[in-house]
C-alpha cells in the first residue's frame, strides 16, 4: 500500500534540547532526523520527509524566519505532502501558530508541536507529541482546519491556544473555547466542525514595528508617550479587565490613535473585551471613542501578530473585520 506523504520540520525548542555539559542546562542540539528516530511507528503511517530548519530556543524565532518556514511548508504540500508538522519551542508556540494561521491558505493541515520535557529527560513528552501531531496531520478530518497545536493529547485551534503554565506537562489550553479535539486511543477525535478562517496575503514589508505594552496599577506614561516618536506603526495594549486603562493612559492613547492603529486587548488571560458596558474615562466606551479598537477574544500577543501582518500588507484599514469576524 502506498503510504501518504508527510513533511516534518524541526525549528528547535525543548523538544530538541539536551545538555551538552553537565550542570549547564539544556540547549537545542537534536536534529529533526533524530526526533524522527524516536517515533519508529511513524514509518508504518507515512512516508516522511524531515528537515532541520533551525535549532533555536523559540524566544529567538522571528517573523522573517517564520516566513521562510511557511514557504518551505507550502513547497512540501506542492510536492504532495498531505500534511505538515513543525516542531518548535513552546514559549512562543501560541504566537507562531497564530502567525502561520493567518497566512496558511491551504486545505492541508499545518500542525505545530513541541515538548515540555527535554529530549533526554525521564518521561520526555517530545516523542508522543510528535507522533500525535503526525496523526493529526494525516487525518482526513484535519482538512480545512488551518493551523493547529497538538500538545499532551489535545488539539488546539491556533487562534485560541495559549501557553497557560510555565513548566507543567499540561501547559496549553484554549480559554473559553476549549480544545478543538483530542487524541483518543491514538485516534483523532474532533469536538466541533471546522470554523471559517480569516486569511491575509503575505506581507510585502517586514520592517514594521508593533509595540505591546501592559497596563499595570499606577503605571507612568513615559513609554506610551514616546511610542510615536520611536517610530512604531501600531500599538497593542494588554489592558485591565474587559479592556480598560487609567485616565492618564487614555489621554495619551487618544493622541496615538490619531496616527497609528491601537488595539486594546485584555490582560486577564481569558475572555473577550467589552464594547458597550463601561462609561468611565479609560473604560472601553471611552477608548473606542478615542479611536482605539477592541481585540474581542484575541489575546494581546495574537492581536500584535494580526496588526503586524495587516500593516505589512497595508490592510490596517480592515482591522475591524479581523477583530470581529462574522460568525
Ligand atoms: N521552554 C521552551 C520550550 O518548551 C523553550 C523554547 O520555547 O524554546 O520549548
Amino acid at each position: 500500500m502506498d503510504l501518504p506523504k508527510l513533511a516534518i520540520a524541526a525549528l528547535g525548542g525543548t523538544v530538541s534540547m539536551q545538555a551538552s555539559h553537565a550542570g549547564e542546562g539544556v540547549i537545542p542540539t537534536v536534529s529533526g532526523e533524530t526526533l524522527l528516530a524516536s517515533v519508529p511507528e511513524l514509518t508504518t503511517l507515512a512516508r516522511v520527509t524531515v528537515e532541520t530548519l533551525g535549532l533555536l530556543p523559540s524566544a529567538s524565532l522571528n517573523f522573517e524566519f517564520l516566513l521562510s518556514v511557511l514557504s518551505w511548508a507550502r513547497y512540501q504540500v506542492e510536492q504532495g505532502a498531505i500534511g505538515v508538522v513543525i516542531t518548535q519551542g513552546t514559549d512562543t508556540l501560541e504566537e507562531t501558530a497564530t502567525f502561520f494561521d493567518y497566512l496558511w491558505d491551504r486545505n492541508e493541515p499545518l500542525v505545530l508541536t513541541g515538548a515540555m520535557r527535554s529530549a533526554a529527560q525521564v518521561g520526555a513528552d517530545g516523542p508522543v507529541n510528535l507522533l500525535d501531531a503526525c496523526r493529526v496531520a494525516l487525518a482526513d478530518t484535519s482538512q480545512q482546519r488551518g493551523v493547529q497545536v497538538v500538545m499532551n493529547g489535545q488539539i488546539h485551534q491556533a487562534g485560541h491556544v495559549r501557553k497557560t503554565d510555565s513548566l507543567a506537562l499540561q501547559a496549553f489550553s484554549s480559554p473559553v473555547f476549549g480544545p478543538a479535539g483530542l487524541l483518543v486511543e491514538n485516534t483523532v477525535r474532533y469536538l466541533r466542525a471546522p470554523t471559517p478562517r480569516m486569511l491575509l496575503p503575505l506581507p510585502q514589508q517586514t520592517t514594521q514595528k508593533i509595540a505591546l505594552l501592559e497596563a499595570s496599577l499606577s503605571a507612568d506614561t513615559l513609554l506610551l508617550e514616546n511610542i510615536l516618536e520611536l517610530g512604531y506603526d501600531g500599538l497593542v495594549i494588554a489592558a485591565f479587565g474587559a479592556g480598560h486603562v487609567s485616565a492618564r493612559w487614555a489621554a495619551v492613547i487618544e493622541n496615538i490613535a490619531k496616527k497609528i492603529p491601537v488595539i486594546i486587548a485584555t490582560r486577564t488571560g481569558s475572555g473577550a473585551t467589552a464594547q458597550f458596558s463601561y462609561g468611565f474615562v479609560g473604560g472601553e466606551i471611552d477608548l473606542i471613542r478615542k479611536g482605539a479598537s477592541m481585540a474581542g477574544f484575541l489575546c494581546p500577543r495574537k492581536a500584535r501578530i494580526l496588526l503586524w501582518l495587516l500593516v505589512g500588507c497595508q490592510r490596517q484599514d480592515e482591522l475591524a473585520s479581523y477583530l470581529y469576524p462574522p460568525l
